[in-house]
């Protein structure tokens, strides 16, 4: 059956979370995390805290280096807090939408720190709206925060409960209140989320290169579908759903989280080598040098070289103080910025057969430019391999993916995109093996962006993550 996508199919938030509870550096720590994960989103990023009964909040547009000054942090008391980056495109780069949201309600305060993206949130908003609701940004977050505002349930964690058995799609979610942190991750745990321990305070974190910078232990992942509660009585831990299909999302190992990040039971680091090699098994070809697209394609790069004995050499150079080609959002800076970002060595390429390897191919804006730039500098022959499967469709739960239109691949054949980026030849990994490449795993990953079966109805009809028991054995109120 024809998949209906609707009429805007873009979806715009990539986001990292942090949480501390129980240290006197909570807001330290919290800031150190944001810059572990700055790769996660560079829009805008916000820290909350709680410090006797009274919370606070600072957030700013930019880099965690830029918006934090010691000044700030001093003004985030207390040994509670949390923290987000966010990332997003046209239209909604507003301070507004930065997060963690700060609310105070019936019940007291609140803050909420969101990665992932829901889809029924238009319609819960619709909802709510009609019955007066007034919403003060246009990120589907808020959502969540009103419905824990109006949930009739006694214990914070409850009311979250509540409201997170009406929402449907991705989160790995941080929120807080006056004295407590309560974090989930949904039920087909999308998004990664891990826990970790700091002299004697739990820290928890989108990935685990978070734990490794401010040297928490790591303990292990948030499970899809928990509900963890920290507070002064140590961590509880709940499973209030019902059990879904897990489905990380494939796409953090292929590009999204830091290579030095354990996440979904494996080093990313590892599974970006195996697909290199598992590329050079599948689509071989006869070259003097492998070049990986700096940073995307450095781990596959290396996997292709080891396996096919072709030598590995770093002659794109990437200027590290430009951001990620995607983050400009509009489309002739981000033109321009391929250009500003990386550098041919020439002495490397010239008169060689290059094999470049990039993660993946999105509008193939990229690969067009650095297909030219390797022909500048000389190279006899310039052969593509991208270690993941041709990008078909949109993500709806997270990555920042542009509209269906704007996907190469899904307008174009494979010689069609070969002769746009002007390669000598072009091949991706395709799509079963990559998965088997994630041996008894295989079955456990989203991949939605490359066969468009997706787990969570992109119209927010179905697949419900029923509640079970919400006021039982499972919950503490009763
Ligand atoms: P394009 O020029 O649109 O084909 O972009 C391809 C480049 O964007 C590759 O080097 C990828 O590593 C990178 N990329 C892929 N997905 C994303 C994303 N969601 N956000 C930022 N960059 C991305």
């Amino acid at each position: 059956m024809p998949i209906e996508f609707p009429a805007n199919d873009k979806f715009h938030e990539e986001c990292g979370v942090v949480a501390v509870y129980g240290h006197p550096e909570a807001a330290n720590l919290v800031y150190l995390g944001l810059y572990a994960l700055q790769h996660r989103g560079q829009e805008s990023a916000g820290i909350a805290t709680s410090d006797r009964g009274k919370m606070y909040v600072e957030l700013g547009m930019g880099l965690v280096a830029d918006i934090f000054t010691s000044q700030r942090i001093k003004k985030l008391p207390g040994n509670i807090a949390i923290g987000h980056n966010r990332y997003s495109t046209a239209g909604v780069s507003q301070i507004v939408n930065a997060q963690p949201c700060l609310i105070n309600y019936a019940k007291g305060s609140m803050a909420l720190a969101h990665n992932g993206n829901l889809v029924n949130a238009d319609q819960i908003r619709e909802a709510l709206v009609d019955e007066g609701a007034i919403f003060q940004s246009s990120n589907d977050s808020e959502v969540i925060v009103h419905l824990i505002a109006h949930s009739h349930q006694e214990l914070f964690v409850n009311r979250v409960i509540e409201a997170l058995a009406g929402v449907q799609g991705a989160y790995s979610l941080a929120l807080m209140t006056e004295h407590e942190v309560v974090v989930a991750r949904d039920p087909h745990g999308f998004r990664p989320l891990c826990l970790g321990r700091l002299d004697g305070a739990y820290i928890v974190a989108s990935e685990s290169c978070v734990m490794d910078l401010i040297e928490a232990e790591y303990l292990r992942e948030v499970e899809p579908g928990e509900v963890l509660l920290i507070n002064e009585d140590g961590l509880q831990s709940f499973f209030p759903f019902h059990r879904q299909e897990t489905r990380r999302c494939i796409f953090e190992h292929i590009y999204f989280a830091r290579p030095d990040s354990l996440i979904f039971g494996e080093y990313t680091y590892s599974v970006r080598k195996r697909m290199g090699k598992a590329l050079a098994n599948q689509s071989p070809v006869e070259a003097d040098i492998v070049v990986p697209v700096p940073d995307s394609g450095n781990l596959s790069a290396l996997g292709y070289s080891e396996e096919s004995g072709i030598p590995f050499e770093m002659a794109l150079i990437r200027n590290h103080y430009v951001g990620r080609t995607f983050i400009e959002p509009q489309s002739p800076i981000r033109h321009f910025g391929v250009k500003v970002k990386l550098n041919a060595v020439k002495k490397l390429i010239s008169g060689k057969r290059v094999i470049i390897i990039d993660d993946s191919i999105v509008r193939g804006t990229t690969s067009r430019k650095i297909v030219k730039m390797v022909r500048d500098a000389g190279a006899k022959e310039v052969h593509v391999r991208i270690s993941s499967p041709p990008t078909l469709f949109p993500c709806f739960y997270g990555i920042d993916t542009p509209n269906r239109d704007e996907l190469i691949a899904s307008r174009h054949t494979l010689e069609e995109t070969r002769n746009f980026i002007t390669a000598d030849s072009l091949e991706y990994l395709h799509l079963e093996n990559m998965l088997n490449m994630m041996g008894e795993d295989s079955g456990k990953f989203c991949s939605a962006c490359f066969d468009g079966q997706y787990p969570v109805d992109i119209d927010g009809r179905g697949h419900q993550p029923v509640q079970l028991q919400l006021f039982g054995s499972e919950t503490p109120d009763v």
